[in-house]
């Protein structure tokens, strides 16, 4: 009996120390991506060289254009660089959403490279921009406060385009169509801010999108890297705080 009541105590100690260790453990996991981001020179080279080729594609379009011209762009990891957000996590051990308006309202996120010289060029040309994120709408001023205080144009309340009703971008970039506009280039870091093709939830059938879309990327799509959150992420199961030796299995790594 003496056995069984310390056999037990054992294990209700080891499953404490799990639950307690769990968290942490999932953004530790992150801790090499967000290093990538905000340390590799080879992450700054990756936006600075998707934002060369979206300014190429920009001046091919404009040769051939029959009506004015837009960009849609999404905010967070394509504009607007949220990384100190992601390395307070780790750091501090928490998940988003904690803190996450903390963040936003402290309207401090810095430019990732290559946007905003890309985005002078594009308003010089007279290309109207949007910007369509899925920030909450209440973080609208916020928002266009971060955006201006570095000189981003059009960052007014006509051209961002935060969430109010619904994540899909469809409505929003329709609303550009609607006002007689074509749009040149869609600009995200997650294939859903380029098209609802991609707005699937099963992984493989994301694939098969980015398969039947593959022609478009570098000319219509142009995609920004980021290793730290997304769909890609979700749909593996990344997120799930349970996170252990089985997750890895249900990962699917291609091993030798
Ligand atoms: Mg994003």
């Amino acid at each position: 009996m003496k056995k069984l009541v310390y056999g037990i105590s054992i294990l209700l100690f080891l499953s404490a120390c799990n639950q307690k260790q769990t968290p942490k453990n999932i953004h530790i996991r992150n801790t090499m991506a967000t290093v990538f981001v905000q340390q590799a020179p080879e992450y700054k080279a990756l936006a600075t060289q998707a934002y060369a080729l979206a300014r190429m594609v920009l001046d091919n379009q404009l040769k051939t254009a029959t009506k004015p011209l837009a960009v849609v762009l999404d905010i967070d990891e394509t504009v607007l660089d949220n990384s100190p957000y992601q390395a307070k996590q780790i750091v501090e051990n928490f998940n988003y959403p904690t803190h996450w308006n903390e963040w936003i309202t402290s309207e401090n996120a810095q430019p990732i490279p290559g946007s905003l010289a890309f985005l002078q060029y594009a308003n010089a040309k007279g290309i109207v921009i949007f910007y369509i994120s899925n920030r909450k709408n209440k973080n609208l001023k916020a928002t266009i406060n971060n955006l201006q205080k570095f000189g981003y144009p059009q960052a007014d309340s006509a051209h961002v385009l935060l969430k109010t009703t619904t994540s899909s971008k469809e409505e929003r970039r329709q609303t550009v169509i609607d006002q007689g506009l074509e749009i040149a280039l869609f600009i995200g870091d997650n294939l859903d801010d380029m098209s609802a093709e991609f707005e699937v939830d099963d992984y493989n059938k994301r694939e098969e999108a980015y398969y039947a879309n593959q022609h478009k990327f570098g000319s219509k799509y142009i995609v920004l890297p980021n290793p730290t959150y997304g769909k890609w992420a979700i749909n593996r199961g990344f997120y799930n705080p349970k996170f252990n030796q089985d997750s890895v299995a249900k990962a699917n790594l291609n091993t030798f």
